[in-house]
């Protein structure tokens, strides 16, 4: 297999690859493992909707490895190197078509707390799973800030996005809270970066889709775990009421509001996976269709907040802080849900939903979900237009809908956001069962374009999450006045190219 890679990787026609001279994978001496097995994870992600086939899927033992392949990936004319954190890129992100996939979950496990100036950070490997993180920081009394909702994705995955979750419009996505990076650029040379040193490469690679380097460690910053969550779910029917407490809370100072907010859309009826029974938080608890005023329309909003406090604290005083936060809501009375749960069993809620729907067939099935940030100011003709209308009989599975704050985003990122101070993140986590027993995917992407074209028409002022184009063009119109800095990064720092062809940005071959 390897004699077929050197084949490859020289090319058949040396006179028409002049700098093919690369001497082969066999050559590279690497601790891990080469696997050119077409059948490997590498050809298929979360998404469901692309497979392409890779020349060999590599699990690098260390930085060494992954600093040897980019070097021989450099050498050669033609090859494509994807890292590929735990796969659950939508459209087939962290892929290679005939390229190089590394796996970056097989790198040696790092794990270190380190204290400075009195506050502490962890270092972590790149291909560290966060929810590994998470029980290991616990474990010694200490937690990263900044979560996602599922905790099965990679540090090195979710940096080269943002990663989003309730906790984001008090400390920012995950990006904001890592203060060094250790990267393998394009070029094969392993950095140190961070605000002070290599700050280019640093910003460039936050939210960088992968495209400047390699991110083999990252130092996060640590907070004191704490031991438990009031984990508390309240019903709107109207979507005026559910966006004033949302961004009432996400703007009050700390210690008057929730530690964690998020929000969702669902249908207003008995449905199974869309509607009422998605809403309370445990089997003893119901939904009482009852209390929904005469008025509501076909769909209804749901604030999910959650506050954190410790063993030693009093029941009383917790139930105290948390009417005393609630009293100023203004959710449907009798929709109001509360469970009380350890701090890990909270951030690992969605774990379950993995399980069960593994159990059932659906997490295997195809995924054309669609997240969007949305401008504060289009987000109630967004509700008018798209959740009302396109959206009225579900996703069969959440349509989140929460805001953040920009001012908690470092500008210097490649992460690109709508203008305004206050904007919601709209996630379409769309979960069915596979054609013909659910709809066909295609059809499903037809109608993210659809929500995509609505909001292009009304000039509504909105980005991407977890962008995805097939057009250098679109990917310009997506940069805004950010793709000449993102240019001027790829050619510093990847200038042949080589870095996470599945954006479809750049191309090595074009
Ligand atoms: P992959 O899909 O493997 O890779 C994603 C991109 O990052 C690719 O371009 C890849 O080349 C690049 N990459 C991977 N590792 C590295 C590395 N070490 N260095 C440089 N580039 C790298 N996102 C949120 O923000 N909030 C959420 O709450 C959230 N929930 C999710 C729940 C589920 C069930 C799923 C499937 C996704 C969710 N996401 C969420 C999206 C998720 O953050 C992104 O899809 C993320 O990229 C997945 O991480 P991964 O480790 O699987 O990365």
């Amino acid at each position: 297999m390897i004699a077929y890679l050197e084949h490859f990787l020289h090319g058949t026609d040396n006179e028409s690859r002049p700098h093919d001279d690369f001497t082969g994978l066999s050559h590279l001496q690497l601790h891990g493992t080469i696997d050119c097995s077409p059948t490997s994870i590498a050809t298929r992600d979360f998404g469901g909707m692309q497979s392409v086939k890779p020349l060999a899927f590599i699990r690098p033992a260390a930085v060494d490895d992954v600093a040897r392949v980019l070097k021989a990936a450099a050498a050669s004319s033609n090859l494509t190197v994807a890292a590929r954190g735990n796969g659950h890129s939508i459209n087939g992100q962290a892929m290679a078509d005939q390229g190089l996939v590394l796996d970056m979950r097989s790198t040696e496990e790092y794990f270190r707390v380190v204290w400075m100036n009195g506050s502490p950070y962890v270092d972590v490997s790149g291909g560290a799973l966060w929810e590994d993180v998470l029980k290991r920081c616990v474990a010694k009394g200490l937690a990263p800030r900044s979560w996602t909702d599922y905790l099965g994705l990679t540090v090195g995955g979710t940096l080269s996005n943002a990663g989003v979750s309730g906790q984001a419009f008090r400390y920012g996505p995950q990006t904001s809270n890592v203060t060094e990076l250790e990267i393998v650029t394009g070029k094969a040379e392993t950095l140190v970066c961070s605000e002070t040193q290599n700050s280019d490469l640093f910003f460039g690679a936050l939210g960088g889709l992968g495209q400047f380097g390699i991110i083999t460690r990252a130092r996060v910053v640590l907070q004191q775990a704490p031991d438990r969550v009031r984990w508390i779910r309240v019903v709107y029917s109207e979507f005026q009421d559910f966006t004033r407490d949302a961004e009432s809370l996400v703007t009050r100072p700390e210690g008057d509001s929730f530690d964690y907010v998020e929000g969702f859309v669902f249908v207003n009826s008995d449905d199974p996976a869309n509607g009422w029974p998605t809403v309370p938080l445990s089997p003893d608890q119901c939904f009482h269709p009852i209390y929904i005023p005469h008025a509501a329309g076909p769909v209804l909003y749901c604030l999910e907040l959650a506050l954190h406090y410790r063993n030693s604290d009093h029941p009383s005083d917790v139930d105290a802080d948390v009417d005393r936060l609630l009293r100023r809501l203004r959710f449907v009375e009798g929709l109001k849900f509360q469970v009380d749960v350890g701090y890990v069993e909270f951030l690992l809620r969605v774990k379950r939903v993995e399980e069960e729907a593994k159990a059932n067939g659906i997490w295997d099935a195809p995924h054309p979900w669609l997240n969007l940030f949305v401008s504060k100011s289009n987000i109630l003709d967004f509700d008018r237009v798209v959740f009302k209308r396109i959206l009225k009989n579900g996703v069969g599975g959440p349509i989140l809908v929460y805001p953040l704050l920009r001012s908690k985003w470092d500008g210097r990122t490649s992460v690109v956001l709508p203008e305004s101070e206050i904007f919601y993140i709209v996630a379409l986590l769309r979960f069915n069962p596979e054609a013909p027993k659910g709809p066909a995917p295609e059809s499903l992407v037809a109608q993210n374009q659809e929500i995509i074209q609505s909001c292009c028409i009304r000039g509504f002022d909105f980005k991407l999450y977890l962008p995805h184009y097939k057009s250098q063009e679109d990917w310009k119109r997506h940069f805004g006045n950010q793709w000449t800095t993102f240019l001027d990064r790829k050619k510093s720092y990847d200038p042949f190219f080589i870095l996470a062809p599945g954006h479809k940005i750049f191309s090595r071959n074009p």
